[in-house]
């Protein structure tokens, strides 16, 4: 029988109107003749409701606990989506990550996942009952539970799909698909049929929230063909898959935001050899990520280094080099989260020039500063201040839609 896994995210599962309207496309699917396998997250905005109660109790609160927490969001849909199946006549079961076989490493509130133990899943399947997964989550080596960081549940999702060799994987969510830059920002935005993993994986890591970056990533590994859809509009919606080669002749698949951005400075640090490799990898032992880098030229045998972290991971950078300055000899680190980073992404810029130019100049007819730039074979990012992000967005966006 051919398997479907289907994913819901929070706002397809917002209230009894939404669980019921879920409800029935798994039904059909399933009486269609599949075996179905869904996966639900939080409903609405749970998962930054229970952020805020932690914050009620405590600044500081223990990632293990933190978890524990913040899993609890994605079992009130299973539980409630399998209880609406049951009224549907649908057979159904709901499991949580744990019970359904997902192992993950250690590290709390973004882990990774490192086995689908797929017995429990296969043998409800074989049951011919209708498996319901907690997204976003699994049970590390000491049996604690773990978190896959926000948006998670899209790589459980295509974790199933992937260990079960579904024969589609469906992300349904609040939009009918993946456009060129997201409809609620930018609303003549188009629909894409088709991207490839590499452009969708660029996109969802340069801020496009409608798939999650690792659940990309994923699929690209192990070749899980994906429908993004909606849960409410039943239209045709976007494949990422391997490979789709510049067939809708654009050059430019998307505009993406991400405001979860900060610049880090570090003034005067000496001008020698090994000072990047100190800096970085102490940030590296931290796990902090660092995208783009600048380095200022030499001055006085001086120099600065100045470099782009995740805003959420600003305070810890900036503590860690604070505590460091005196070993790496520098004066200051400044840091500024007032920034964003807007970001086109097409697989066509490779082989046409003017890519750049053609975003400077839109940038510039719209009177947007532009302070650091990054390129990659197939995306080009400014960082900017954040409260001219929306407007350069839809600046850019109009410069590529002529
Ligand atoms: P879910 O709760 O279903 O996981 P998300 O909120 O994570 O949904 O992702 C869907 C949202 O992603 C849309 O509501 C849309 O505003 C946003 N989005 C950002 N960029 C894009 C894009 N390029 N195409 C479609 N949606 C986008
Ligand atoms: N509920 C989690 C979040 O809000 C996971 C998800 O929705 O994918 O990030
Ligand atoms: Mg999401």
């Amino acid at each position: 029988m051919p398997l479907i896994v289907q994913k819901f995210g929070g706002s397809s599962v917002r209230d009894r109107d939404r669980i019921f309207n879920v409800a029935r496309i798994v039904a059909n699917t399933f009486n269609a003749g599949n075996d179905v396998a869904v996966v639900v997250s939080a409903q609405g905005d749970t998962t930054d409701d229970l952020l805020e109660k932690a914050g009620e109790i405590t600044h500081n609160p223990s990632a293990r606990e933190m978890d524990v927490l913040l899993s609890s969001g994605e079992q009130i849909s299973m539980a409630l989506l399998a209880m609406a199946l049951g009224e549907l006549g649908c057979p159904a079961v709901s499991l949580t990550g744990w019970q359904a076989g997902f192992e993950t490493n250690r590290s709390y509130g973004r882990a990774r996942i490192k086995n689908l133990n797929t017995e429990r899943i296969a043998s409800e399947l074989d049951k011919r009952r209708v498996v319901i997964v907690a997204g976003f989550q699994g049970l590390n080596v000491n049996d604690d539970i773990t978190t896959l960081g926000r948006g998670g549940s899209d790589t459980s999702a295509v974790a199933i799909a992937a260990a079960l060799r579904a024969d589609r994987c469906q992300i349904f969510t609040d939009v009918d698909g993946v456009y060129t830059a997201d409809p609620r920002l930018v609303p003549n935005a188009k629909k894409l049929q088709v991207i490839s993993f590499d452009e969708m994986l660029e996109l969802a890591t340069l801020g496009a929230q409608v798939l999650n970056n690792r659940s990309v990533e994923l699929a690209k590994k192990f070749g899980v063909e994906l429908e993004v859809l909606s849960s409410l509009n039943p239209v045709s919606g976007t494949i990422v898959r391997e490979g789709y080669d510049m067939m809708e002749g654009m050059l430019i698949k998307g505009v993406a935001k991400d405001t979860n951005v900060a610049v880090v400075s570090i003034l005067d640090v000496p001008d020698v050899p090994g000072m990047s490799f100190k800096v970085f990898s102490l940030l590296g032992q931290k796990k902090i990520n660092v995208d783009i880098i600048l380095q200022s030229s030499g001055r006085g045998g001086n120099k600065d280094l100045i470099f782009t972290v995740p805003a959420s991971d600003a305070a810890i950078a900036h503590q860690i080099l604070l505590e460091n300055l005196g070993r790496f000899g520098g004066k200051e680190v400044l840091v500024d989260t007032n920034v964003a980073k807007v970001s086109i992404v097409g697989a066509g810029m490779q082989s046409h020039s003017g890519v750049a130019a053609k975003m400077f100049e839109a940038l510039y007819e719209a009177n947007v500063n532009v302070r650091m730039i990054s390129t990659s074979e197939i995306k080009i990012s400014v960082l900017i201040d954040a409260a001219e992000a929306d407007r350069a967005v839809v600046a850019i966006h109009a410069a590529f839609e002529e």
